[in-house]
C-alpha cells in the first residue's frame, strides 16, 4: 500500500508521515529530505544552482539513503555518509527550492522514490507525491494550515534542533518557498484531485493521526 502525504512546509506533513509509517509498519521515505541531500552536496561542490547539467549529473551519481529506525526516527545518507542534521541547516533550506525545481533533477528523485516505494508498503511525504510520483497511490492527503501556524511550528521545531532562528527568519523563508514551490513548471506543490484535504490548523497531532489513520481504514 502506498500513501502519499503532500501539502506545503511546516503543515506537519513529516511528524504525521512518521508516525503513520511507524503505527502501520510501513516504510517512511521522507523526499524533502532527498532534495536536501542533494543541495548539500551541491553547495559543498559549490556548484552554482544555475548550472543545470552540473546538478542533474551531480543527481544522477548521488547516492541517497533513508535508514528508517525501530524508533520511527529516520537517518539520511549523502555517498554513505550521514548528513541527517546537516540537511535542516539554513543554508540548504534557502536554496533546496532552486534545485528542486530542475526537472531533471525530479526525474531522478521521482525515479529513486518509485523505486523505494515499490519495495513494500511506505507512506511519502512531500510536494509531488500524490500528483505526479504516485498518482495511483492508495490514499492520498493534503495537510494545510495557516500561514502564522505553520511559521510558529517551524520555529519550534528549528529551535529543539538548537538552530537561532526568528519569526521573521522563518516567515521569509516559508513565503519563498511557498512561491517557487507552488509557481514552478514541473511538478508543482498542488493538491491531487482526489486527495483529502486537511486543515490542521486548530488540531493536535493526535487528531489529525487519527483523521488520517481512519480515511485510511476507509473502504472508499
Ligand atoms: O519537506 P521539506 O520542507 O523538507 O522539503 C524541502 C524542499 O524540497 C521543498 O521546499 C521543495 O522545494 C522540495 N521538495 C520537492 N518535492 C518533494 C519534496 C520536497 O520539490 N516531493
Amino acid at each position: 500500500m502506498i500513501i502519499a502525504i503532500d501539502g506545503p512546509a511546516g503543515a506537519g506533513k513529516s511528524t504525521i508521515a512518521r508516525m503513520i509509517a511507524q503505527k502501520l509498519g510501513f516504510l517512511y521515505i521522507d523526499t524533502g529530505a532527498m532534495y536536501r541531500a542533494l543541495t548539500l552536496k551541491v553547495l559543498e561542490g559549490k556548484i552554482s544552482p544555475e548550472d543545470s547539467n552540473r546538478i542533474i549529473e551531480s543527481a544522477k551519481s548521488s547516492r541517497i539513503d533513508l535508514r528508517n529506525n525501530p524508533d520511527g526516527s529516520l537517518r539520511v545518507f549523502l555517498d554513505n555518509k550521514d548528513v541527517t542534521a546537516q540537511i535542516r541547516e539554513p543554508f540548504v533550506t534557502k536554496s533546496v527550492s532552486l534545485i528542486a525545481k530542475i526537472r531533471g533533477v525530479r526525474e531522478v528523485m521521482s525515479e529513486l522514490q518509485r523505486k523505494l516505494g515499490k519495495q513494500g508498503s511506505a507512506v511519502l511525504d512531500g510536494r509531488d507525491i500524490g500528483t505526479v510520483v504516485f498518482p495511483d497511490a492508495d490514499k492520498k492527503f493534503y495537510l494545510d494550515a495557516n500561514f502564522k501556524e505553520r511559521v510558529n511550528r517551524r520555529l519550534k521545531e528549528l529551535k529543539e534542533l538548537g538552530q537561532e532562528v526568528t519569526f521573521a527568519d522563518i516567515e521569509t523563508d516559508l513565503s519563498n518557498r511557498d512561491t517557487m514551490d507552488s509557481k514552478r513548471e514541473f511538478a508543482p506543490l498542488k493538491k491531487a484531485e482526489d486527495a483529502v484535504y486537511i486543515d490542521t490548523t486548530d488540531m493536535t497531532i493526535e487528531e489529525v493521526v487519527d483523521t488520517v489513520l481512519k480515511k485510511i481504514s476507509d473502504n472508499g
